[in-house]
């Protein structure tokens, strides 16, 4: 499985993009820079985006992927997620206020509607275009999910915007062919106090995340590092000492 990082902050400038990725070149993962990043021929290539929840810095690309899409794309966008995380986006995104339903416009050159709401059940593992997606819920201000996601034996955890959690890491543990873990930290330690209300991870917490999972041999591949946090946090990450840990960059490309 070939992960692209396309965002890979808890926020944006000129510099940082809010969290997104692709998998395999064809399906997105959270939308939070997907149409900055990609061309247009890649974004109608795209068969389906997996998002982990509703808020505006995992799914805000979902807006102009669509629109691109209708007058260019040949298949409907399927747009994955738990029937929480739908719901969300169909009453407050895709409500024809916000922004127009595109559930309900036709792809000009037809082949049926511009986006397709595909529910994934927690803990059940579904197919979405080739890749077998299973989300577990976390720990976050609205309904979140982490996913295993896996293709052809090999797994990656990603943990979505969540806190401390151990449902993801029991999921994790049962999972022989993780071959990674994507995961969220966002502030210093010394704001471990906005950390623990808004439902995200300081390098503290972060450290006794990796010993829930209780493995040594797999790659931390971290991301959602708050722009103004950015140096204070990679110091705290440093001290930690632990050679699993990677910082993503923007538009780098990992083999799992
Ligand atoms: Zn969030
Ligand atoms: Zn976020």
């Amino acid at each position: 499985m070939e992960l692209r990082v396309l965002g890979c902050h808890g926020g944006e400038s000129r510099k940082h993009r809010s969290t997104s990725f692709l998998l395999d070149g064809r399906v997105g993962l959270d939308a939070g820079a997907t149409s900055g990043m990609l061309t247009l021929e890649e974004q109608l290539g795209l068969d389906a985006m997996v998002v982990s929840h509703a808020h505006l810095d995992h799914v805000r690309d979902l807006a102009s992927l669509a629109d691109n899409r209708c007058q260019g794309a040949e298949r409907p966008l399927v747009v994955a997620g738990t029937p929480e995380t739908l719901r969300a986006l169909k009453e407050h995104f895709f409500n024809n206020v916000l922004w127009p339903d595109f559930t309900n416009i036709p792809l000009v050159n037809g082949g049926g509607p511009t986006v397709v709401f595909q529910p994934l059940e927690p803990e059940v593992a579904t197919d979405v275009a080739g890749i077998s997606v299973k989300p577990v819920l976390v720990s976050h201000t609205i309904e979140s999910a982490g996913f295993i996601l896996a293709r052809d034996g090999r797994a990656l955890v990603f943990s979505g915007d969540t806190g401390p959690t151990e449902r993801l890491w029991a999921v994790a543990r049962e999972t022989a062919e993780v071959r990674a873990i994507l995961h969220e930290v966002s502030f210093p330690d010394e704001l471990e106090w906005l950390a623990r209300v808004s439902g995200h991870h300081t390098p503290a917490t972060l450290a006794r995340e990796m010993q829930k999972l209780g493995r040594r041999d797999l790659p931390w591949l971290l991301y959602h590092i708050k722009p103004n946090c950015q140096a204070a946090v990679e110091r705290e990450l440093a001290r930690l000492h632990d050679g699993r840990i990677e910082l993503l960059d923007l538009d780098e490309t990992w083999s799992l």
